[in-house]
């Protein structure tokens, strides 16, 4: 995080990445990509870039900002060719800056590849010294630019082969888009911890997202989700598919369904939005409070506020709007402006609020901070009572999978019980969801999901020094 930027979001979560990829024979792909992106913004807000290429040429831009700040119309028409690697970026290995920007493009022997990754590699450090002592040079802080170095050094002639023998050594969570001159690829780690998917497209020709969202954005139908473990690969022949190594324990992140991706995604089959209703739903039930009002923290409370509003027969009512604007990170030039950058992200319907009993639906707490200023403001808006309900169990272990998360002892559910924490962000009351009611109320498989910073039980073994964004610095 730069000196002056801070996250509006500090006490969420922090998302990961973006990626998207097409081949679209006699399209325009930087087009198709950039409508991809623009879809896929809300998962990261920091940078954004478009690899282009047909056959020996390349062409690639990326910048810091967002998808609209960093393409014109000019840049766009610039990007010629039918192939395309996209990417959205918010760090979380290696600082937010240019030059960790994605796709990582790397010139080698066998010709190029751009690559965009969504994840986190457990093992980067070790490969990356192992390469190193080889005499590679790296460019970046990131440890994508390991899997891009580590393929670049296995291909003999044969991409796929390589991808797969870098596959074998990185461990880790990837979901990775491909391009070289002629194939694009997907990629998805064997444990599946990030979505990705497959789209058609009406006029030929294929896309790889995030999320449906990112189809949707460019008409293409959805053909399935990339599985874990698999390599979808993409050329003049057609799309073909094959496991890559064995699977292991499925593990999707569950955070995708509480707060990550935009309700109108479909990830595994499952719809966001009725996922975080269910949430609700089940939360009215575990949680009922007497009270006037439901009002959900904007945006990723809504769902969750309707179905809990409609489980528990009460009024929904939006009593916050948040500006859309500004987007996930601003600059604030003085501590008084730190200090009330909640208010620039967030305002109260005072006529609304005022005398009211009011349950806030929000769908997580991270370090607290925020919680306790929403709860302020409900307060001088002149709401009588706020009893806040969360649609998640408490964060208590950081994320080591693609997440800029915080150490244990930032979070507050680490260390305070729900009521202690009410106590600190001024609450009524506190409530979460429960681990049990998460999974029964979506139909989520427990089984096949992450809930390591709910329970500490971590799908693969982690090391026992917390996660440093900038280990490779
Ligand atoms: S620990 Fe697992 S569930 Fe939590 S954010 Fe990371 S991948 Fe998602």
């Amino acid at each position: 995080m730069q000196n002056g930027i801070k996250s509006l979001f500090c006490d969420k979560q922090e998302e990961e990445c973006g990626v998207f990829g097409t081949f679209a024979p006699r399209q325009n792909a930087a087009e198709i990509a950039f409508s991809g992106l623009l879809a896929l913004q809300h998962r990261g807000q920091e940078s954004a870039g478009i690899a282009v290429s047909e056959g020996n040429t390349v062409h690639i831009h990326k910048d810091m900002g967002l998808v609209t700040q960093v393409f014109s119309k000019e840049r766009l028409a610039s990007l010629k060719g039918h192939i395309a690697s996209g990417h959205v970026r918010y760090s979380t290995t290696g600082s937010s800056l240019l030059a960790n920007a994605q796709p990582l493009l790397v010139r080698y022997r066998q010709g190029y590849l751009a690559l965009s990754h969504n994840g986190n590699l457990l093992n980067a450090m070790n490969i990356r010294e192992e390469l190193e002592q080889k005499g590679h040079l790296f460019q970046t802080s990131i440890d994508s630019e390991v899997i891009a170095s580590l393929i670049a050094q296995l291909d003999k002639g044969d991409v796929e082969k390589a991808i797969e023998g870098c596959m074998d050594r990185i461990k880790g969570s990837y979901s990775l888009v491909i391009t070289t001159g002629d194939k694009l690829f997907g990629v998805r780690d064997p444990n599946g911890f990030r979505p990705l998917s497959i789209g058609k497209l009406p006029e030929g020709g294929y896309v790889l997202a995030s999320e449906t969202c990112g189809l949707d954005a460019v008409g293409a139908e959805f053909v399935d989700d990339v599985q874990p473990g698999e390599i979808v690969r993409i050329d003049a022949r057609g799309l073909s598919r094959r496991k890559a190594c064995k699977q292991g324990e499925k593990a999707l992140c569950v955070f995708e369904f509480i707060y990550f991706a935009r309700p109108d995604s479909d990830i595994d089959s499952s719809n966001v939005h009725l996922v975080r209703r269910r949430f609700g739903a089940q939360l009215a039930r575990e949680h009922p409070v007497e009270a006037d009002l439901i009002v959900p923290v904007p945006d990723s409370g809504i769902s969750a506020a309707m179905g809990y509003a409609h489980e528990a027969g009460m009024t929904y009512s939006e009593g916050l709007i948040k500006n859309r604007y500004i987007g996930r990170t601003f600059i604030q030039p003085n501590q008084a402006m730190r200090e009330s950058s909640i208010k620039i992200k967030l305002n109260p319907i005072r006529k609304v609020l005022a005398g009211k009993k009011v349950v806030v639906i929000d769908d997580s707490i991270v370090r607290g901070t925020t919680s306790g200023k929403i709860v302020r403001m409900l307060r001088e808006a002149g709401a009588r009572e706020v009893h806040m309900r969360i649609t998640s169990p408490p964060v208590r272990y950081p994320c080591h999978f693609g997440i800029d998360t915080q150490t244990s002892a930032e979070l507050i559910g680490h260390s305070h019980t729900p009521e202690e924490i009410s106590k600190v962000i001024g609450a009524d009351s506190l409530n979460y969801l429960s681990m049990e009611g998460m999974y029964k109320a979506s139909n989520l498989d427990i089984d096949e999901h992450c809930s390591a910073c709910f329970d500490g039980d971590y799908p693969l073994p982690v090391d026992t020094v917390e996660h440093n964004k900038l280990a490779l610095e």
